[in-house]
């Protein structure tokens, strides 16, 4: 792979690798765009069978991070960062505080938090050596669990796509299927069921299922079944992929909106969706809560506040189907088209100098036209 061109066509600033032998350390992180602040993503660790496997799910990563935040309307720019390593074997004490200071270096252009393979024990280890890391325990100030958030997030956007596409102005009554009741399948079944939601769900878990049956109700259906069950809504709250070439004449629903990440198991299925008028939620968007959650970190946590900011998932989503209709594409390429947009107008406004606040990184520029 030729690492510049890469990062040259696709817009990423830094890439840093870090070694640290003794510790088994062997990691990179990769800054995209900073244009609106800090870049914020997750470490995540993974057995890579090649640098270049790491290198380009860290630059893949990192480019979808900042579309994330600025789809959602913060202050942070994009970046993620991979550990080579089987999380199972591999963690100690050493390592995260080894990564840790590396993080450190990058003085804050650069803030970590959890991701697959990641822990807040690691963050707690990373913790030590750094304070650009997010996503932290309760008791040490952190934002803890980010699932409520979430929910709530995905809920605001549910509300969007029941106008948008079911014309009602509530989810009173709506039927909704949800795919995986985990930590924010959960949740959503609990605000759901409070909004009068006919909820339909699976998981792998039978303990998963049955919890929410008997608390919230949910009529349980098996793992391979859901996506054959016809409802308005179609709820991803598994893993990705869902929407491929095998289960997109399955669906029976109008709208698909969850929380699970990279839904779309390619873009092309995403137009697919638009073409037979399967009302789709680009997934980064509707799923901002977390980042939401540990943004909100930043600023000395604060529960009520991050729920009340995520309350803009439901503008956002509004935004990305206005875009959709107005320039007849889908929504996924619609989401692409605000978060660019925001990028591009708020490099625009930070070429105006300001004595004093080109210390900050990220914050202002120096004019360069
Ligand atoms: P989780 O692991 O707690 O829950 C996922 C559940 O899905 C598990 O209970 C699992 O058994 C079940 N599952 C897996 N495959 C399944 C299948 N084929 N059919 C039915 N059930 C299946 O994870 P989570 O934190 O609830 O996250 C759910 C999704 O949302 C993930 O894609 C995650 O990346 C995304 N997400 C989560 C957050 C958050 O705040 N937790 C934020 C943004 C995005």
């Amino acid at each position: 792979m030729e690492l510049i061109p890469y990062m040259e066509k696709h817009g990423h600033e830094q890439v840093v690798f870090c070694v640290n032998e003794d510790a088994g350390l062997r990691a990179i992180i990769a800054i995209h765009d900073t244009t609106l602040g800090p870049a914020l993503g997750g470490t995540r660790m993974w057995p890579y069978q090649s640098e270049e496997e790491a290198l380009r799910d860290a630059l893949r990563l990192a480019r979808g991070m900042a579309y994330k935040a600025a789809a959602a309307g913060l202050n942070l720019g994009g970046g993620k960062a991979v550990i080579v390593g089987d999380p199972k074997k591999d963690k100690s004490e050493a390592l995260f505080r080894a990564y840790g200071r590396f993080v450190d270096t990058l003085g804050g252009r650069y803030i970590t938090a959890e991701d697959v393979g990641t822990d807040v024990n690691d963050m707690e280890y990373i913790r030590m050596e750094t304070r650009h890391v997010v996503g932290i325990s309760k008791t040490m100030q952190g934002s803890g669990d980010p699932s409520p958030v979430t929910a709530h997030g995905v809920i605001q956007g549910l509300r969007a796509c029941a106008e948008e596409r079911l014309h009602r102005d509530n989810l009173n009554g709506v039927s909704i299927a949800i795919q995986g009741l985990g930590k924010v399948g959960y949740y959503l079944c609990k605000f759901l069921s409070e909004e009068g939601v006919r909820i339909f769900g699976c998981d792998l878990d039978a303990e998963n299922s049955e919890r929410a049956r008997q608390e919230f109700g949910v009529e349980v259906v098996a793992p391979e079944a859901i996506i054959d069950v016809q409802v308005d809504i179609f709820c991803p709250a598994a893993l990705g992929g869902i929407v491929n070439d095998e289960t997109m004449d399955r669906f029976r629903c109008q709208v698909i909106a969850g929380p699970a990440n990279n839904q779309l198991a390619e873009d092309r299925h995403g137009d697919e969706l638009a073409r037979r008028g399967i009302l789709y939620a680009p997934d980064y968007v509707i799923n901002a809560g977390g980042l939401i959650n540990v943004y909100v970190e930043l600023e000395g946590y604060n529960r009520e506040r991050a729920m009340v900011m995520t309350r803009g998932i439901y503008y956002n989503l509004k935004r990305v189907f206005a875009i959709a209709r107005g320039q007849a594409i889908g929504t996924h390429i619609a989401a692409d088209r605000m978060a660019e947009e925001r990028i591009a107008a708020v490099r625009n406004v930070h070429k105006t100098y300001v004595p004093g606040m080109d210390r900050y990184p990220g914050r202002t520029r120096m004019p360069t036209r």
